[in-house]
């Protein structure tokens, strides 16, 4: 079974802007090169969220968490998600921003802590039965009407346009898929159909099948020839609260199977803290057997004067649990208000949290490094803009913010596009301009403007 089929937890748009960034581009003696892993400039500051890493892989880390400070727009967000990549590639990284605490709902520590479990992977090593048949394509009319025989459980959907073995697959139908619900089959798994009672049988798995099959595209790779049956690792990797999330209405065994067999059943039910100590229970078991490993992730909380001081008492509780992950908080404030009390501190931090944090700075990016990121991001995202434009762009960005001009790449092309051309030019981005404020000179038009405006 492929977890991440099923994984909709994961807040995928917040990172869509940093698919770039592959790492921290460091050396193996531990410092920055100018342009590697995605990463632009911002040398010093790579150099020690490094060393954090090797902090955090001796269990230096343990209690503590990293601070970022910095200008918006200087690589917090990109820095944290390097160091996440850095820990490995199946390392949760989870990111929020302080504000998201406070919802009319739930309580906020109800909050932060859906976000540690975000940020807390768990890997399960199971050794199963694989079949790994010989597999030939049928038509879609060949496979019409049949009457039973074997098919492939592709997701939580079943479909049938395969032969495996020469043995015909079939399409199903409602009834069938009932069976299914209640033979509790995954992602993967080979079954066999009854002619008529349309009852189900588990036997054996084919992952590779389910990976590769591409339902949409109607397209997918054969599986070469093999043993039929075959003893094989497969590696899951979820989240603490994957799993809260699809247990959230316990039903059937307590078993790491059943556990699992959950994700596969979408619904919305409150995550009650008995409920997680279950999981917790379920999940020391199999990491006491063996079968599971803890990856501790990132939890990334951008602009953390947002919290307040109850959300410190709680996150100062939670970095000493033992299921913690890294977290890594960042701010863009000096000195002001703790909220929830009349209190200045450094950041809006309380002392007690702030004695645990390793601080690092980052600094403003120098013209050059702007057109750097721009053209990168130019190129992941697949427009194409010429040098007269990357300059423009990088020169707004200098005067404005780099978010804000990354911001603007997509509907560069869509404008330029409209005007009938295949690349951005620097009339596209004037016209862009003068569309569009930044966040800096909209705050200046409305003071300027002032009397305009109701207050
Ligand atoms: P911050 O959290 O400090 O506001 P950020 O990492 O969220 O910064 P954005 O302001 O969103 O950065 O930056 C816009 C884009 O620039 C993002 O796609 C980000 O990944 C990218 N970026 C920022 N810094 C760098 C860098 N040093 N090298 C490469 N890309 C970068």
């Amino acid at each position: 079974m492929r977890i991440e089929e099923v994984a909709s937890t994961t807040k995928a748009q917040r990172v869509a802007t940093h698919t770039h960034i592959k790492g921290l581009g460091l050396q193996e003696d531990g410092t920055a090169l100018a342009l590697a892993a995605g990463f632009v400039g911002q040398e010093q500051s790579r150099e020690a969220c490094g060393v954090v890493v090797d902090m955090i892989r001796a269990k230096k880390m343990a209690g503590r968490a990293l601070l970022l400070a910095g200008a918006p727009g200087t690589g917090k967000t990109a820095l944290a998600l390097g160091v996440a990549q850095e820990l490995g590639t199946k390392v949760p990284f989870c990111p929020m921003v302080g504000s998201e605490v406070y919802s009319s709902e739930v309580k906020k520590t109800e909050v932060l802590m859906e976000h540690f479990r975000r940020a807390i992977g768990l890997r399960i090593k199971e050794n199963k039965e694989v079949y790994e048949g010989e597999v030939t394509e049928l038509t879609p009319e060949e496979t019409e009407n049949q009457a039973g025989g074997y098919g492939k459980v592709i997701s939580h959907v079943v479909i049938g346009l395969k032969t495996v073995r020469g043995v015909k697959q079939l399409k199903l139908d409602p009834t069938i898929y009932d069976s299914l619900q209640k033979e509790r089959v995954n992602a993967g798994d080979v079954i066999y159909i009854e002619a008529n009672s349309g009852a189900v049988k588990r036997v054996g798995r084919c992952d590779a099948y389910a990976t590769e099959f591409d339902l949409e595209a109607e397209e997918y790779v054969p599986l070469p020839k093999g043993d039929v049956h075959k003893k094989k690792e497969i590696v899951q990797d979820v989240t603490l609260h994957d799993l809260d999330a699809a247990n959230a209405k316990p039903q059937g065994g307590q078993d790491i199977m059943s556990v699992m067999g959950q994700m596969l059943k979408q619904k919305k039910t409150e995550i009650t803290d008995k409920l997680r100590q279950e999981i917790n229970k379920v999940v020391n078991r199999y990491i006491d057997q063996g079968v599971a490993e803890l990856v501790p992730g990132v939890l990334f909380i951008d602009e953390v004067h947002m919290l307040d001081i109850e959300c410190f008492t709680y996150l100062n509780r939670a970095l000493e649990s033992s299921l913690a992950p890294i977290v890594i908080f960042a701010t863009n404030r000096g000195i002001c208000q703790i909220r929830g009390t009349d209190m200045m501190a450094p950041h809006g931090v309380p002392v007690d949290l702030l004695d645990r944090l390793v601080i690092i700075r980052t600094l403003p990016y120098t013209l050059e490094e702007i057109v750097q990121i721009l053209a990168i991001r130019a190129q992941v995202e697949g427009i194409a803009i010429d040098e007269e434009g990357l300059a423009f762009m990088g020169e707004l960005g200098e005067s404005t913010t780099l978010r804000h001009v990354v911001q603007l790449l997509t509907p560069s092309m869509m404008l330029a596009k409209t005007n009938g051309r295949d690349a951005v030019s620097k009339g596209d981005l004037e016209e862009l301009a003068s569309l569009f404020h930044d966040a800096k000179y909209s705050a200046k038009l409305l003071a300027e403007q002032a009397d305009k405006y109701i207050t």
